[in-house]
């Protein structure tokens, strides 16, 4: 595992894009809209990590929720995980909650799922994995 990603909450991408890139002296390499959701989010590579800043799109976005409560700040922090599926087994017989049952298509090429933060010490947990393309091969391995 390593931090793949953390992820801050913002009230408006466009003028925390430019502080951010104030603070670190480049701009963002991506900016991309996650409709599931309901965020949009730009992405700052910080050596073999990254920050990511979440606006929300609608009133019922995670992310609206989290400001109308917390206001802007760290969000999230995101672990990179090899094989999801066996991770989230793996967390479920530890104890750990998860938010949703299963991984969904998120941001910059990920499948992620997040860890109810009643069961992380108050930290909301993404776990994330690159998403490979599978062959059919796999696809059976994985229903087996
Ligand atoms: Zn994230």
């Amino acid at each position: 595992m390593k931090v793949e990603h953390i992820g801050i909450a913002v009230e408006e991408l466009e003028s925390s894009n430019r502080l951010f890139e104030k603070l670190l002296g480049f701009p963002p390499y991506k900016e991309e809209s996650v409709d599931s959701e309901g965020v949009i989010t730009s992405f700052f590579k910080l050596g073999d990590s990254k920050l990511e800043l979440l606006q929300a799109t609608h009133a019922d976005s995670p992310i609206a929720k989290f400001l109308n409560k917390r206001k802007e700040g760290i969000h999230h922090v995101a672990f990179e995980v090899e094989d999801i599926s066996s991770e989230i087994i793996r967390l479920e017989k530890e104890g750990f909650k998860l938010i949703t049952p299963t991984p969904k298509r998120g941001a910059d090429n990920k499948l992620v799922v997040f860890l109810h933060p009643g069961t992380t010490n108050g930290v909301l947990v993404e776990l994330c994995q690159e998403i490979k393309e599978t062959t059919e091969n796999d696809k059976e391995n994985r229903n087996q």
